[in-house]
């Protein structure tokens, strides 16, 4: 079933756009990875936030997604890697699984990974991000997997069966203990990707690496990855006051449009989204 938005994010201007969105009578929603990377979540403490003096960052998220839960909003777990414009709207891949909305909201906060050089060229050429899609591909062959967190050891253990041999690189320090010993963990820091005559190659400081496939897990996707036509400034998403991007149909909300980073002109953000998204969709009847 089409949804009418899809939001991506469950930090504030997620849970704000989600909120009013119902208001609104759309149906909604909400995607985020089931590990919450909401900067919000690390905050201890809020003072500036109106009428509620003193609240934990947590709290504050987990009062704005009952509200969201409760007024019919739904949620689903995954990171979005790519948002594709179709005849009716908008196709969202969320990890292996394919979601479709009529419009979009993100509001994915401001957190940008890094590339490695070589990484975006040699995407669908041997770097892959969905073990689930492309790990039968590499079935008896020469495996790295590059991971910022534990989830990233857990989708290894799938590959890992598949692989003739796997090396390990955590991008972040994080508990690989679940990984069997046929792995082999490097503690070295990936510099650069590149295809030589061995094959596709992770390069360190200490030493370059040949493999056949390589498996990149992170909790973000670059603004180029996830929608190749959205205009952009910086590791900014530039809006109108209406919310809206460059894409008919696709709104910002929240840090990812830019400073000043701020719970409360997040929420702000996220109202206004909706009520755009609702226009939006009420022009095109
Ligand atoms: C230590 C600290 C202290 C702070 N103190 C204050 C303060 O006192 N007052 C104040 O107003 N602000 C404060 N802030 C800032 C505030 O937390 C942010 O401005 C606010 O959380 C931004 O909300 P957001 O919804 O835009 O993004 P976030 O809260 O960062 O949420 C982003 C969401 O997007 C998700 N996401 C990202 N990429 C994808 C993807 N590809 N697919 C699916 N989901 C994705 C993330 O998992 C997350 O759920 C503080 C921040 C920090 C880190």
């Amino acid at each position: 079933m089409m949804t009418d938005i899809a939001i991506i994010g469950k930090g504030p201007a997620g849970w704000s756009c989600a909120i009013t969105a119902r208001m609104r009578g759309l149906s909604v929603l909400v995607l985020a990875p089931q590990h919450d990377a909401s900067w919000l979540a690390r905050t201890e403490r809020i003072d500036n936030y109106p009428g509620l003096p003193e609240i934990s960052g947590r709290a504050l998220l987990d009062a704005f997604q009952a509200q969201a839960l409760a007024m019919g909003a739904e949620k689903r777990g995954g990171l979005v890697r790519q948002v594709l414009p179709t005849d009716g709207g908008f196709m969202l891949l969320v990890e292996s699984d394919v979601v479709e909305a009529k419009t979009v909201v993100l509001a994915m906060g401001a957190a940008r990974p890094a590339l490695l050089p070589g990484e975006e060229e040699l995407v669908g050429a041997g770097v892959s991000y969905c073990a689930t899609c492309d790990g039968m591909l590499y079935r008896g062959k020469r495996l790295a997997v590059l991971s910022a967190s534990a989830e990233g050891a857990e989708e290894s253990l799938f590959l890992e069966k598949l692989a003739s041999r796997m090396d390990y690189y955590p991008l972040k320090p994080h508990e690989t203990g679940a990984l069997p010993s046929s792995v082999q963990v490097i503690r070295e820091k990936p510099e650069a990707l590149e295809r030589t005559a061995e094959g596709l190659c992770v390069r360190t400081k200490e030493k370059t690496r040949a493999y056949d496939g390589v498996f990149i897990f992170r909790s973000a996707v670059s603004l180029s990855m996830l929608m190749g036509d959205l205009a952009t400034e910086g590791s900014f998403i530039p809006v109108d006051r209406g919310m809206r991007t460059n894409v008919p149909g696709v709104f910002a909300a929240g840090d990812c449009t830019g400073r000043p980073l701020q719970v409360a002109k997040a929420v702000g953000e996220g109202n206004v989204a909706a009520i755009s998204a609702a226009e939006y969709l009420a022009a095109r009847g």
